[in-house]
């Protein structure tokens, strides 16, 4: 297939409520770099006017953070037949980068600081809790090295054979708590999840967890790249193979944060040569 005859349906969990922390910055990424490649893209909103059926349409999904009442709101929302097709989604590998508040939703359920526990949908298996009003928001860079099997061999390979890490921002007073779903990575520099186990994140199926902002992709855009080609190849069920970009810029960006949070690269980060 030639690249014209590609389309990429990107799903975006609840624009408006779930934008607070800059996270449709992945949802710019994905799509620029779908049409730089000449991929048709559409972007489906998926909030309280979308129905089940725009979920099953979407080839990728993107849901960012929000702020706990937010949280509350779109679970009032993601319900029912919406839930499930969520859900089937997910369980099915369509890939997915989910941002701090989004997995909080996915996971069984979150406590914030204020009021009652929101109920999510069980998809990962995590519990987020907010240790209430006197503690500290974690805030600042965040590193982790990706240690999810198979995500890690993936982006490892397309870094040259560097160390996958990923540089990023959080930003969360929730902390989670992960059961039998596998962590992203570990913690390099930052919090992650909770400060105490070394976790960052969560992978399941082909869906990306994480607390990083940034926006990830904008720092990371390999992922990006990783997320496009695993939606391509579910939905036309071929090989895909992306042209490369030319990403030096950002490459080096992530570089200088590296070398600037004091993290030894083993091996050097590839820049394009382009
Ligand atoms: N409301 C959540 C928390 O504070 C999520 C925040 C976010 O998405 N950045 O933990």
């Amino acid at each position: 297939m030639n690249n014209q005859e590609l389309e990429l349906n990107i799903g975006w969990l609840y624009p408006q409520l779930m934008s607070t922390y800059g996270d449709r910055g992945n949802v710019i990424l994905i799509e620029k770099r779908s049409l730089w490649r000449g991929y048709k893209v559409n972007i489906i909103p998926l909030d309280q006017n979308a129905t089940a059926a725009d979920i099953c349409r979407a080839d990728l999904i993107v849901g960012g953070g929000a702020q706990d009442r937010q949280q509350g709101s779109v679970m009032q929302d993601l319900q029912g037949k919406k839930a499930d097709a969520l859900r089937s989604k997910i369980e099915n590998g369509t890939p997915g980068i989910f941002t701090c508040g989004s997995p909080q939703i996915l996971g069984h359920y979150y406590e914030p600081v204020i009021g009652q526990r929101i109920q999510g949908l069980g998809i990962l298996d995590l519990v987020s809790v907010h240790p209430g009003k006197n503690t500290q928001r974690c805030i600042g860079n965040l590193v982790v090295e990706v240690t999810a099997t198979l995500l890690s061999e993936d982006f490892k390979e397309m870094l040259g054979g560097a160390t996958p890490y990923l540089v990023g921002f959080e930003n969360h007073g929730g902390l989670t708590k992960l059961g039998t779903t596998e962590a992203l990575g570990k913690v390099v520099y930052g919090v992650g999840n909770n400060g105490k186990d070394g976790t960052e994140g969560a992978f399941y199926r082909n869906s990306i967890a994480t607390y990083s902002h940034g926006p990830l992709l904008s720092k990371n855009p390999f992922v990006a790249d990783w997320l496009i080609q695993t939606a391509l190849r579910l939905k036309y069920e071929q090989p895909i193979s992306l042209s490369t970009l030319n990403d030096s810029l950002a490459m080096k960006g992530r570089q200088v944060m590296l070398e600037r949070l004091g993290i030894n690269l083993s091996t050097p980060v590839v820049l394009d040569k382009k």
